[in-house]
């Protein structure tokens, strides 16, 4: 329940590397991996993203600030897993920027594998921003050889009878691992991994989040939902409640308030918006608020600035936003 270990002083450390590193983003990563944090900390969760799934600069935008400065570039929404007793790593989602990302996460947690050194990946559903980087691993780029890929099942079926995925089944680039909903997935005796289902536009797949619980620290990963208020339909254990029971919780925070896209009738669009959140997990106690990491930020959504008035509304009410290259320990 208490934050212990999560370093914002990283952050401090990435913004400082990105404007040193302007014209590089290889040198954005090197530059964050002078920390030593990676030996200290026995598991630990990393976020490699936080934006919504085109990203920022955004496709069209001509007037998104990110494209004169790099520091504003938002990579879609991902985290990484990090066991270092074992060296093993996981994904939590395969976005578009996942070159960039894997190339973050091994400056920050470096090892002496070979190859990806990705010991499998858990993706939440089947929109852009969250799977399509499982392109990368086929022969055209990474050629990875099985690497575990934990879907629910008419995700599964999806990828099997779709190219290009089908290609990387058929190849064995990567090796379907069919989940089921609040069925705990084991990657270590001290760490599992459990799917819990959430409403959200279900085109080609099932739409879930993870719940990660260790021996140590836990967490709750839920990028996208079309609203909270669905949830408690679909599940018998509100929203509030898991966020009390986790140390971390990473909840879909694309759109701030209703006045984000303009000439569009905002009420149409699902997502719960932060001004709401804010207001249903007021209540909580303050290490519970601190422990949520609003995450999946549109290109639109102000949080999206470190140093804009929503953000400062944000921590000034006692909750978290998510930046990349931030580093959570789980278990020392
Ligand atoms: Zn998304
Ligand atoms: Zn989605």
């Amino acid at each position: 329940m208490i934050e212990k270990y999560n370093k914002p002083f990283f952050l401090g450390i990435l913004a400082l590397a990105l404007q040193i590193a302007s014209a590089s983003v290889s040198a954005r990563a090197a530059s964050i991996a002078t920390n030593t944090q990676s030996q200290q900390c026995g598991v630990e969760l990393v976020t490699l993203g936080v934006g919504q799934d085109g990203g920022a600069p955004h496709i069209g935008r001509l007037d998104d600030p990110a494209w004169a400065n790099i520091d504003l570039t938002l990579w879609p929404t991902s985290l990484a897993l990090i066991d270092h007793r074992a060296d093993k790593r996981y994904l939590f989602e395969t976005t578009p920027e996942i070159t960039r990302q894997l190339h973050l996460l091994h400056q920050l947690a470096p090892t002496q594998r070979s190859g990806l050194a990705i010991d499998g990946v858990f993706l939440t559903h089947a929109h852009i921003g969250h799977y399509t980087g499982l392109m990368f691993f086929g022969r055209e780029a990474a050629g990875a050889r099985s690497i575990p890929v934990h879907v629910m099942p008419r995700f599964a079926n999806y990828l099997r009878t779709n190219g290009p995925w089908e290609q990387l089944v058929r190849l064995q680039n990567v090796s379907l691992v069919e989940m089921a909903s609040r069925r705990p997935e084991r990657l270590a005796p001290d760490i599992t991994v459990t799917p819990l289902r959430v409403p959200h536009r279900d085109e080609y797949s099932e739409t879930v989040g993870f719940l990660i619980e260790t021996d140590g620290a836990d967490a709750l990963f839920i990028p996208d939902i079309d609203s909270w208020d669905a949830w408690k339909r679909n599940d018998d254990v509100a929203i509030e409640e898991l966020v009390s029971k986790v140390d971390y919780a990473f909840l879909d925070a694309t759109f701030y308030d209703d006045n984000e896209l303009p000439g569009r009738d905002m009420s149409e669009i699902p997502h719960p918006r932060v001004v709401d959140m804010m207001e249903r997990f007021a209540d909580l106690p303050d290490a519970v608020r601190h422990g949520i990491k609003f995450i999946h930020f549109n290109h639109t959504n102000p949080i999206r600035y470190r140093q804009s008035e929503e953000t400062r509304n944000v921590l000034a009410r006692g909750y978290g936003i998510a930046r990349a290259g931030e580093r959570f320990c789980l278990i020392d």
